[in-house]
């Protein structure tokens, strides 16, 4: 269902605020790893806001890969998050581990999060595909494209086409970045497929020096948008400390790619 041999023409996930994604026009998802408080999440939005964005992300329910490290604050956490949707008109992308929460989030969530720890948790992705909202299936750890498309596939064929794709860097034995982006992934993905594609270069990269060229080469290559975190004060962020970039880093990473958007 997902292939562009059955549907040649391209998939444009479509908002309320008159974003899309998958149309002609770049878009961006920035915003903290974590939901940490209300405060924190407010200055971010409030820079995004100025800077004309569409979407904030943010975690409430983290896959952590530690069982003592900060889990999200859960639904408090999307709740913080609708009243940015409220306050600023963005549209809410956040992560769902359970899927007992698909209905829970819906009150909150513009677009439901499946994370790579889950691309094969296939009662995940069915309760996903029942669901009415687009969808975020990030690529597994160590997930194939085939893989990568069949989740997509499970997601589609339980009733949901408004699937976003977002390729997030691969496990390989290179230790320089924290995961090895697969930027062919996106040309062999937009070939292959209907669907929009992403590219996250916080968690492929894990390095905020090469985040930019990084970004510019996804767009390059034809990604319909770039993910990236940002948090007001990295510093004591409860999760991804190292990689989130402050709001000055943000302001320069953001009119550069800015202007790489316009040039695709
Ligand atoms: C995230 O985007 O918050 C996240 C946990 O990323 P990933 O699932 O790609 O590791
Ligand atoms: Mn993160």
């Amino acid at each position: 269902l997902v292939s562009r041999k059955l549907k040649p023409e391209d998939t444009v996930v479509s908002f309320d605020n008159g974003a899309k994604i998958g149309d002609k026009e770049k878009i961006f998802v920035f915003g903290p790893c974590s939901v940490e408080s209300y405060d924190q999440v407010d200055a971010v939005a409030q820079d995004l806001a100025a800077k004309g964005q569409k979407f904030i992300r943010g975690g409430a329910f983290k896959p952590r890969t530690s069982p003592y490290d900060f889990q999200g604050l859960g639904e408090e956490g999307l709740e913080i998050l609708k009243e940015m949707n409220k306050k600023y008109g963005l549209n809410v992308v956040s992560e769902i581990v359970n899927p007992a929460h698909f209905e829970m989030a819906d009150l909150y969530v513009d677009v439901f999060q499946i994370g790579a720890r889950n691309m094969q948790n296939f009662e995940l992705l069915k309760e996903a595909g029942r669901s009415n909202k687009p969808v975020l299936l990030k690529r597994g750890l160590s997930a194939t494209i085939e893989e990568f498309i069949y989740a997509a596939e499970y997601i589609h064929s339980n009733g949901n086409s408004q699937i976003i794709l977002c390729e997030r860097g691969i496990r390989t034995y290179e230790k320089a970045t924290r995961n090895t982006l697969d930027i062919s992934a996106v040309p062999i993905l937009k070939q292959g497929t209907h669907l929009p594609v992403l590219v996250d270069v916080t968690h492929s990269t894990g390095r905020k020096d090469i985040m930019l060229p990084v970004a510019k080469a996804a767009l390059a290559v034809g990604a319909d948008g770039v993910m990236a975190e940002v948090h007001p004060d990295p510093a004591v962020a409860l999760s991804d400390a190292g990689q989130q970039m402050d709001l000055n880093e943000f302001d320069y990473f953001f009119n550069e790619i800015d202007k790489t958007r316009q040039l695709y």
